[in-house]
């Protein structure tokens, strides 16, 4: 048995009978791969049936069913050819209990008249239809000459047949045969596996696991427990475990710096501070400065409700940097959270000697320039920014630090790019999104973890409650009082289908509508409002000049004005929960009492009516994170690129989770045993990152 016989896995498509390019690029498209000749022999066989056709068992005419599948055993009448060129070709045969018609609206004459030779007798399956007395076929999925009527075929197609997505040009038939050919080429492979670990599991050799899953014997072999599919499973997650140990695994003992500063510094910064931090963030602070003082790279995440007080972990973290000499880059969502957390970071790091710069796409070139001088003089120590801050044209003297915050609006990807901008940077991610911990495991692999589970003394729960629509008039009537004891009020205009000028317009005429019954003080932002005039307005709604910001969902992430007590929800029906547990948190933040108002248009359907009564039933991101999975379902959650989680093709996250623990524990043990993977198993396991595209992971490896 030989490693490189993953070879004929590896393989472009285009190498199996029957594949031209046309068909190959309608696969690359059905397979959601870039280009035809990057679509594997492999990628084809991780596509995945979603139910199975049982064609087992045949059914008589008189019996079939109307537009459901069925297997019927028939013999071959006559031949009508088309009558027009739209008609179809129409094959007539019987059984004992009755006629029908097999249509086939494509098809030559000569390949019909082969296939259902007069006075044969021929299975076929596919889908029956009624009309009236008659009883059709249109394009059968499988037919076969057979000897008699009770003669079962030999063919794999009419036992129990997987069903696959298909795409334009990949019909049932082709994708049948080219799935044969496909697992004709799947080599015997040295095992992967701890070999204890896959003995207990009962894991079947990686061969027969692909098979069965193409093959199935019974329905319930395409089930997420069922063996095989399990052993895909762990396959798929240890190629992603053990590419994110190699990564982490370099990246901590590349290079990394171990720093010292005076401590006395840091405590004067905290007690400069208008309030205590928490225990939890104490906590996080200590471990992060354990991170930074020892020889080996940081990667850590920070993990905290919205409102739990994240920004501040960061500001500490990037002053003990700044005490060791070194720079840390602080990037942002958006660009409204990088000029706020530009505004929080010099009010608390510059009285401190600690010089902060802002570099965002929507600075004008002088200011551009200016900060880009500093930054890669050094004389900056902290950067704030957006994605802009890693465009190549931006050079840092020393980069330390790199501090992503709310990263799920981040792929994994960009992540890594960033900390290639240092030669040793530490890397701090800090996100709002409670995720649970194989989702954890998933995403950061083995990131180190650290848990804001308080939050600031005096915090009160926000007072959520669920209005209809057509009481808004009473809505806006508490409002004008509420601003006239000096309160504040946020107002969120959904998303409407997609559309960004529609959303717009929705903002634009709540706005006139709000300025229309309250006055000037309210104020407007959008998507498209521009950077000096985003600016002003929320620096006007920060100082109580504007009470009323109405805003689209742009102030969805980060925003942070703590004596904002109202949030008001339109169409709050048309949000997802963390959605709503995001908006919701940009009230809550001061030691006022504050109030969320959902409004719904009725009638509501089942779904959102259980997020509304979730938002109403809890403030804590946790249990919402949990009903939110449980609402929208794995399939959904992991299908949002948007929350940055890769996709897998066997394993679901979830359903798998001691999967994905077991190979998370093991891929660290294989990382500190065989940390080039030369051993025969290290061998194999090259093979499993080589099949799984773990090419980062493997560019790392020394070659051996
Ligand atoms: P998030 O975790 O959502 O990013 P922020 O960092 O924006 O939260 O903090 C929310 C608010 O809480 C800010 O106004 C911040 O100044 C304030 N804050 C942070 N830490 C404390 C603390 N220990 N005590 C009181 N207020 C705090
Ligand atoms: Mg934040």
């Amino acid at each position: 048995m030989k490693i490189t016989d993953i070879g004929p896995l590896m393989a472009p498509v285009n190498r199996l009978p029957g594949v031209g390019p046309g068909r190959a690029e309608r696969l690359s498209v059905l397979l959601t791969r870039p280009s035809a000749a990057e679509t594997r022999v492999f990628d084809l066989l991780a596509h995945r049936p979603v139910t199975t056709i049982d064609r087992r068992h045949i059914t008589t005419v008189a019996a079939a069913p109307d537009k459901a599948p069925a297997t019927l055993a028939v013999k071959v009448i006559r031949h009508e050819g088309k009558r027009s060129p739209r008609a179809p070709s129409v094959v007539t045969a019987a059984d004992d209990t009755g006629e029908m018609t097999i249509l086939y609206f494509r098809g030559s004459p000569q390949w019909i008249a082969a296939s259902y030779p007069i006075g044969a007798w021929v299975r076929v399956s596919g889908i029956t239809e009624r009309r009236g007395e008659r009883v059709q076929m249109p394009h059968p999925d499988v037919s076969a000459v057979i000897e008699d009527p009770t003669d079962a075929p030999d063919d794999p197609r009419f036992g129990l047949a997987p069903v696959y997505p298909l795409t334009q040009g990949i019909t049932p038939g082709v994708l049948s045969t080219l799935m044969t050919a496909a697992l004709e080429r799947v080599p015997v492979l040295d095992e992967w596996h701890d070999p204890a670990y896959a003995a207990r599991a009962a894991f079947p050799p990686f061969r027969d696991a692909l098979t069965a899953l193409h093959i199935p014997q019974e329905p319930d072999d395409l089930a997420p427990h069922a063996v095989h599919r399990r052993r895909l499973a762990a396959d798929e997650l240890l190629a992603s475990q053990l590419a994110l140990a190699i990564v982490r695994d370099r990246e901590r003992t590349g290079r990394g710096i171990a720093r010292r500063w005076d401590t006395t510094d840091i405590d004067r910064l905290a007690a400069s501070l208008p309030f205590a931090l928490t225990p939890a963030q104490r906590m996080a602070i200590s471990e992060i400065s354990a991170d930074l003082a020892a020889p080996h790279r940081m990667t850590r995440l920070v993990q905290g409700d919205v409102g739990s007080g994240k920004t501040m972990v960061a500001v500490f973290a990037a002053a003990m940097v700044a005490g060791a000499g070194g720079q840390t880059a602080i990037m942002a969502p958006t660009d409204l959270v990088a000029r706020q957390h530009f505004a929080t970071l010099s009010a608390t790091l510059e009285p401190a000697g600690i010089p902060v710069r802002l570099l965002t796409g929507k600075l004008s070139d002088a200011d551009r320039n200016a900060a880009l001088t500093d930054i890669a003089s050094g004389n900056a120590k902290v950067a704030v920014g957006t994605h802009a801050l890693f465009q190549s044209s931006v050079e840092f003297a020393d980069l330390g630090l790199v501090v992503v915050d709310e990263q799920h609006r981040f792929g994994v990807h960009q992540r890594m790019a960033l900390t290639e901008k240092g030669a040793a940077s530490d890397l701090l991610v800090m996100t709002a999104t409670p995720i649970p911990r194989t989702l954890v495991l998933a995403q950061y692999g083995d990131m180190d973890v650290s848990r804001i589970t308080d939050k600031p003394a005096g915090r009160q729960d926000v007072d959520t409650r669920a209005i209809p629509l057509t009481q808004i008039g009473k809505v806006v009537e508490r409002l004008a009082s509420a601003i006239e004891t000096g309160e504040k009020a946020y107002w969120v205009c959904p998303l409407v289908e997609e559309s960004e000028t529609l959303d717009v317009e929705a903002a634009t005429s709540r706005h006139a509508a709000l300025t229309a019954s309250l006055g000037p003080s309210v104020g407007l932002i959008t998507g498209r409002t521009l950077a000096p005039e985003r600016e002003r307005i929320m620096s006007a709604f920060r100082d109580g000049t504007l009470k009323v910001l109405v805003a689209t969902t742009v102030i969805e992430v980060g925003v942070d004005v703590p004596d904002a007590t109202i949030m008001v929800i339109e169409h709050a029906e048309r949000f997802g929960l963390a959605q709503l547990h995001q908006l919701r948190g940009r009230v809550g933040r001061g030691a006022s009492a504050s109030r969320c108002l959902l409004l719904y248009k009725s009638p509501l359907r089942p779904i959102a009516k259980k997020r509304l009564d979730t938002m109403r039933a809890t403030n804590d991101g946790f249990r919402i994170a949990e009903d939110d999975l449980a609402l929208r379902g794995e399939g959904e959650l992991l299908g949002t690129r948007q929350s940055g989680l890769p996709t897998f093709r066997f394993a679901d996250p979830l359903t798998h989770a001691d999967l994905m623990q077991a190979m998370s524990d093991d891929a660290r043990l294989i990382v500190t045993r065989d940390r080039d993977l030369t051993s025969p198993r290290g061998k194999a396991l090259r093979a499993l990152l080589t099949l799984f595209e773990r090419r980062k992971a493997i560019e790392r490896l020394r070659s051996g």
